[in-house]
């Protein structure tokens, strides 16, 4: 069940006394503390500023929680975004209403049924499973101008019939209202792009979404803070690169605003290890991901399993996935592997954790959010430092704006937003102060790049190893100052 501020009947219907979602939302606006997820926040704020409705009650504190996301969710926010999937299920309601509440007027279900196969039509203009391009490149796909067109036109004629027949039930009037507000969002979709934003369309399996996003949310979002009288919050443990808030700040256009970090409870140089091994090929070579399954193979080894293997893509994991699974065979490893992919999220990690010796091989998604606190994980090992793709239509049109305006990109967007995402990564391994664990970061650009040290420098202070024996000595639970951990190590001394 499902209610969104397009099915909702509001004061029209007939449930609304019993509802409990409109019973949810009076709670929420009467309570004292209300906790809810990035997307209500913003949710509310786009509607306030609509003038539409509220959702959430007037406060004078908020507090974001894991506010390193909050840059790309209001980008969403205060962006603009169709999907086909909205136009698809305009469709299937007009044709409802129809069959309830217009059955004389036969014109009605077949513009819907036209709306949906123009609008089935363009998603097939896209072969891909999934992607993200910009609007110029999509512009040259063979048919994608006059599959546009047509589902455009589909949508405009449908407005019409629906006009003609909104007085004959709410449901029929709130489909109409819909598809105006879609036909609005289409025509400002053709229009002239506004200052500072980038327009592109993303594929999924089974849609389209056609996006207007700005290119920074700081001057929006510095508005309302700046317009109303309230505590802001913003909490998170990977907000800093090393120590300095700067990308953050500016970000979100929060310039003046105090900054702190405090020490984390966990004492990182006796609990985990970071190793980067020695004789990595470069990232981008073939035979890449062979080379991280070898050099991870005797960690995970010495780790019995508890281990993941986090990916910048997917092709990656997969081709990891499937050499790790002939090694344990060839070398008689008796290690679970599981994949992201093969159950849900909550699945894989309920699996993970039951196992005790599983190796799980994720992508992005495993990066963030993921507690698997005690034994179950010693080892994260991740393939590449985590540059989001260049071709990215959004991260490409922002570096552009970068460095056209005098600045270098790659050191004031990529570089710390990747370390943000790394130190996500790197988050996952030690979650209480009775967990150990080594953190294995692949990627020879660690040490080989000048700003390498800037990101080891930003991760936690573990001890840093680029010794194979050092870290199957810190599984085997020898003193590693015996070792005298490090000393082989010069490129990773502060
Ligand atoms: S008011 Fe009616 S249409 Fe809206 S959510 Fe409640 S039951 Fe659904």
């Amino acid at each position: 069940v499902t209610s969104s501020r397009e099915n909702c009947l509001g004061g029209d219907c007939p449930h609304h006394k019993q509802c409990f979602v409109l019973e949810a939302r009076k709670k929420a606006l009467e309570a004292d503390i209300v906790v809810v997820n990035h997307h209500l926040f913003f949710a509310d704020v786009w509607l306030r500023d609509e003038g539409v409705a509220e959702l959430l009650p007037a406060c004078n504190t908020v507090i974001f929680d894991e506010a390193h996301q909050l840059p790309e969710t209001a980008g969403l926010f205060f962006g603009e975004t169709i999907s086909t999937g909205q136009l698809l299920e305009l469709a299937r309601d007009a044709r409802l209403e129809a069959v309830q509440s217009c059955k004389d007027y036969a014109a009605l279900p077949e513009a819907a049924l036209k709306l949906d196969k123009t609008t089935r039509d363009l998603r097939l203009i896209f072969a891909e499973d999934g992607g993200r391009w910009p609007l110029d490149k999509v512009r040259d796909r063979k048919g994608f101008e006059a599959a546009f067109i047509a589902a455009s036109s589909a949508l405009d004629e449908l407005v019409a019939h629906l006009e003609s027949q909104a007085q004959r039930a709410p449901g029929l009037e709130s489909c109409w209202q819909r598809s105006r507000e879609l036909a609005a969002a289409f025509e400002k979709w053709q229009a002239p792009l506004p200052a500072e934003c980038v327009r592109w369309v993303e594929a999924f399996s089974q849609a389209l979404t056609f996006n207007t996003t700005p290119l920074s949310v700081a001057d929006v979002f510095k508005k309302q803070i700046e317009g109303s009288a309230r505590a802001w919050i913003f909490t998170s443990a990977t907000l800093s690169v090393k120590g300095d808030f700067a990308h953050y700040r500016k970000q979100l256009g929060l310039l003046d605003a105090p900054s702190a970090s405090w020490e984390s409870p966990f004492d990182y140089d006796r609990q985990a290890m970071l190793y980067s091994p020695l004789n990595m090929p470069e990232p981008n070579t073939p035979g890449y991901t062979q080379a991280v399954v070898k050099a991870a193979l005797p960690v995970i080894a010495a780790s019995q399993g508890r281990a993941f293997l986090l990916f910048t893509s997917l092709r990656a994991m997969r081709e990891a996935h499937s050499l790790l699974l002939e090694a344990f065979e060839r070398d008689s490893l008796p290690y679970p592997v599981l994949l992201q992919g093969e159950q849900s999220r909550t699945e894989l990690l309920e699996r993970f954790r039951t196992l005790g010796n599983a190796v799980l091989l994720g992508s992005q998604s495993f990066w963030e959010g993921v507690d698997v606190k005690g034994e179950a994980l010693s080892l994260v090992v991740i393939d590449k430092l985590p540059f989001a793709p260049p071709d990215d239509p959004v991260l490409s049109a922002r570096i552009n704006q970068i460095n056209e305006a005098g600045g270098n990109a790659f050191m004031e967007y990529q570089l710390p937003h990747a370390v943000i995402t790394l130190k996500q990564g790197a988050g996952r391994l030690i979650r209480d102060e009775a967990d150990r664990g080594v953190l294995m970061i692949c990627d020879p650009r660690l040490i080989g790049k000048p700003y390498g040290r800037r990101i080891w420098q930003s991760l936690p202070p573990m001890r840093r190893s680029r010794v194979e024996a050092e870290v199957l000595a810190f599984f085997a639970a020898e003193p590693l100052a015996d070792l005298q951990a490090g000393r082989a190590s010069p490129e990773l001394q502060e």
